[in-house]
């Protein structure tokens, strides 16, 4: 039998609560994968494998405005309710708050939008895609979320070295005022956030996620004490986020490293032992664990598989710092566990090397 994992996975029931109901894409309904029970397939999968569980606490929302605008994270909170009781679900048959229109920069010409009265035009402040929709609880599953998350970060600080936030919905294409791609709060940059505000110097953001991590990236780009770094399928090849994830984008504090569909171990792993050197030095690390870019999932055409997640988590956990590791993205049922326990094994095989 293999070593049981040690890393404390953070829990909470909360991420099960939000059910999307399906997304809408070229305008045509489409089920959607991001599904309660990715949580659970990859909660069960560790526990298996020997990893304590842990209860993640309530925490109060200093770090969460420190990375969302304020108006945006009401927004979130009342959107549902407020859906509701203007009657969208009884009279015109939807009970999840989705957008029709959108404050493009072209529409505006330079002018601030005002909040709109309609809430089917308030539904496309901020929000910026189709994909997203809010049910009655995907707020408490996002603020849960992010209790995970902070939970997980409360034990590096106090001397685990690697912690796992269990967590749904994902989080990682959220900017300060702006949500999409089936994520509501960015929980990772909350925790990356809150290590800030708990002391560690400089925190660095690896997000191994088949797709770019463009929240951090927009949240800290302009900030030298948290590096954002992200390897992907290449966006020009027709991938999420479409707009941005491209090389040159990259700065000071922040890297870019695109893949061509197609690409698998090889290529990725060398794109993280690249993002793994430049985060050297840093103080902390929280890792944007997706793992969709695995070869059966149904939103990527990486190809990685569980030997090339297990390499990248070696590599991880070869910087030696306190790592909080928090799940993005990985849709397909079948593979999850099995992917996300091969790359926190490598985490902790690499922290012992
Ligand atoms: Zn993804």
């Amino acid at each position: 039998m293999p070593p049981a994992l040690t890393i404390p996975v953070v829990w909470s029931d909360a991420c099960l609560l939000h059910e999307p109901g399906g997304e809408v894409w070229i305008g045509l309904p489409d089920p959607g994968n991001e599904v309660p029970a990715r949580a659970a397939v990859i909660r069960d999968e560790l526990g298996a494998a020997g990893a304590p569980l842990v209860e993640a606490a309530s925490h109060p929302d200093d770090a969460l405005l420190a990375v969302h605008d304020a108006d945006f994270v009401a927004y979130l909170r009342d959107a549902w309710e407020l859906w509701n009781e203007a009657g969208y679900p009884d009279r015109h048959g939807q009970d999840r708050v989705v957008p029709y229109l959108f404050p493009h920069p072209g529409l505006l010409a330079g002018l601030e939008p005002e909040v709109p009265t309609a809430l089917s035009a308030r539904a496309g402040l901020y929000a910026f895609d189709t994909m997203t929709p809010i049910g009655r609880d995907t707020w408490r599953a996002a603020r849960g979320a992010v209790d995970v998350a902070l939970t997980a970060a409360d034990l590096v600080l106090e001397g685990a070295r690697v912690a796992y936030a269990c967590t749904r919905p994902p989080g990682h294409h959220v900017t300060r005022s702006a949500f999409g791609g089936s994520c509501y709060l960015n929980s990772t940059a909350i925790a990356a956030q809150h290590l800030r505000n708990r002391g560690a110097g400089t925190v660095a953001i690896l997000d191994v996620d088949a797709h770019q991590g463009n929240g951090a990236q927009a949240i800290f780009r302009d900030r030298a004490d948290v590096l954002t770094g992200s390897v992907h399928v290449d966006p020009r090849a027709g991938w999420f986020p479409h707009f941005l994830g491209f090389e040159e984008e990259s700065a000071d504090a922040n890297r870019n490293l695109p893949l061509e569909p197609g690409a698998g171990d090889a290529e990725w792993v060398a794109a993280v032992a690249n993002l793994v050197r430049w985060a050297g030095g840093t103080d902390a690390l929280v890792v944007a664990l997706g793992v969709d870019a695995g070869v059966t999932d149904p939103t990527s055409p990486l190809e990685v598989t569980a030997h090339g997640f297990r390499e990248g988590g070696r590599l991880l956990g070869s910087l030696g710092l306190p790592t909080v590791v928090v799940q993005e993205g990985g849709y397909d049922l079948d593979s999850l566990g099995v992917l996300v326990l091969a790359a926190l094994e490598g985490i902790e095989e690499g922290g012992r090397s």
